[in-house]
C-alpha cells in the first residue's frame, strides 16, 4: 500500500514509470491496482466543508456533475463546519466503499487519522482548493493561486485609494480567514507584500495596530464573527478618523464588516463606507457590488476547480498521471503535494457584466 503511494506520487514527475505501471496493471508492490477503464460504475466521495456559504455548493453539484459525466456515481456530503462531523463523515464514505475521495478540509489538519484509512483501503484523495496538512496520505492538490487572491485583493485597494499618484495617508483595517484553513495564510501573506510599502511609509495606517496574521484571523470564515471585530476596533480606534478601506477575505467576512460599518453611520455622503474586497463572488455580494456597498471580489470559477478535481480523480484511477502546473509551492509538512492552480479573477462594479454574466457564472435576472 505505501508503495502505490509512493508509486502515484512519483508519477506526478515520472509518466514513464506511469506507464510501466499501467502497462503491467499493477503497483510496484505487486498489489492489485484500477485498471484503466475499470472504473465504470465507482463512486467517488465528496466532502465539502459547509453549506452555509454559496460557494461550497456550488463547487458540490459542479464536481457531481463532472464526474457523473466521466461515468462515475457520487456520494457528497458537507461537514456544517464542523471538523469532527467531517472525519466521521469522510470514514462513512470508506465504510460505503467510494473508490476515490475529493475532500475540502474544515480544519486542515483533523484528518490525518482517517486518511490513513483510506490509504489502507487503498483510496487516492484529492485536496480539493484547501491543502490538507500532515499527511503523506493525499495525492493531489487543486485550486487556485492564493498567493494571487490575496495580491489582487490589496492591488485593488491600492489602485482604488490612488496610493501609487502618492494619494494618502488612509486608514486601513485587516481581516483574514480561518487560521485552520492553509489558505488564509496565502491570501493574507499575498495581500500584506502589497500593501508593506505603504505601511513602511505610513501612506496606509492600520489605527487598530492589528497587523500580524494570528490578530486578524476569522475562525471558520465566520461572518458575525468578523463583524464583532468590526464593531470592537470602530469603538476603540476611530473614535476620530475614518476608516477608508478593509482588506476582506471573503463574501462573508465583507457582509459582517460592512454590517458593523453601517451601524457606525458609514454609508451617507457625509460618511461613504470604505473600499471593501471580498472572495468568491457569491451572489449577495455581486448584489452589494452592484449597490455600491462592498467594491469588489476575487472569482474563482468553481466550474473549472471541478472540472481539474473530478479529472485528477479520475486519471489517477485509471492509471495516468494528472496534469499539473505547480510541484513547488504546496508543501504540506510531510511532502509536496503536486498541484493544478487556476487563476482568480478581481471583479467589480466595471466588469462584473462581462466576467460573471458573459462568463454564464450568472445570469441577469439572477442579479436583480
Ligand atoms: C477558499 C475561499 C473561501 C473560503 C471560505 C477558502 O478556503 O479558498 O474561496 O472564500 O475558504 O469559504
Amino acid at each position: 500500500m505505501r508503495n502505490r503511494r509512493a508509486a502515484l506520487a512519483a508519477m506526478a514527475t515520472a509518466a514513464s514509470l506511469a506507464l510501466t505501471l499501467s502497462a503491467c496493471g499493477q503497483n510496484s508492490d505487486g498489489g492489485s491496482k484500477e485498471k484503466s477503464g475499470d472504473t465504470k460504475g465507482a463512486t467517488i466521495g465528496i466532502a465539502m466543508p459547509t453549506k452555509s456559504s454559496e460557494r461550497w455548493i456550488a463547487d458540490g453539484n459542479n464536481v457531481v456533475k463532472n464526474l457523473k459525466s466521466k461515468g462515475y456515481k457520487t456520494k457528497l456530503v458537507f461537514g456544517e463546519d464542523d471538523p469532527d462531523t467531517q472525519v466521521s463523515q469522510i470514514e462513512n464514505l470508506i465504510t460505503q466503499g467510494v473508490k476515490g475521495l475529493i475532500i475540502a478540509a474544515i480544519d486542515n489538519k483533523s484528518l490525518n487519522n482517517v486518511l490513513q484509512e483510506a490509504a489502507d483501503a487503498n483510496i487516492p484523495v484529492i485536496a480539493y482548493d484547501r491543502l490538507i496538512l500532515g499527511t503523506k496520505n493525499v495525492d493531489y492538490y487543486a485550486s487556485f493561486d492564493n498567493t494571487k487572491v490575496g495580491e489582487l485583493q490589496a492591488g485593488y485597494i491600492v489602485d482604488k485609494l490612488g496610493l501609487k499618484d502618492g494619494k494618502g495617508p488612509f486608514n486601513i483595517e485587516l481581516f483574514a480567514g480561518s487560521n485552520d484553513d492553509n489558505n488564509t495564510k496565502y491570501f493574507f501573506n499575498g495581500a500584506m507584500t502589497v500593501f508593506k510599502p505603504y505601511i513602511d511609509s505610513k501612506k496606509l495606517v492600520v489605527k487598530s495596530g492589528q497587523t500580524q496574521l494570528n490578530q486578524v484571523t476569522t475562525l471558520r470564515w465566520d461572518g458575525a464573527t468578523a463583524q464583532r471585530r468590526m464593531d470592537d476596533i470602530l469603538t476603540s480606534s476611530y473614535k476620530t478618523g475614518r476608516v477608508d478601506a478593509v482588506l476582506s477575505p471573503y463574501d462573508g467576512i465583507s457582509i459582517g464588516v460592512l454590517s458593523a460599518l453601517k451601524s457606525d453611520g458609514y454609508g451617507s455622503k457625509s460618511k461613504p463606507l470604505p473600499v471593501i474586497t471580498g472572495q468568491d463572488a457569491e451572489l449577495a455580494s455581486v448584489k452589494s457590488i452592484i449597490a455600491g456597498q462592498q467594491t469588489q471580489t476575487v472569482y474563482k470559477d468553481t466550474r473549472k476547480l471541478a472540472d481539474v478535481a473530478s479529472t485528477m480523480v479520475d486519471d489517477v484511477l485509471k492509471g495516468k498521471k494528472p496534469q499539473v502546473n505547480d510541484t513547488k509551492t504546496y508543501d504540506n509538512g510531510t511532502k509536496v503535494v503536486p498541484s493544478y492552480l487556476l487563476q482568480p479573477v478581481s471583479v467589480d462594479k466595471s466588469n462584473y457584466e462581462d466576467v460573471l454574466v458573459k462568463g454564464g457564472y450568472y445570469t441577469d435576472a439572477e442579479l436583480k
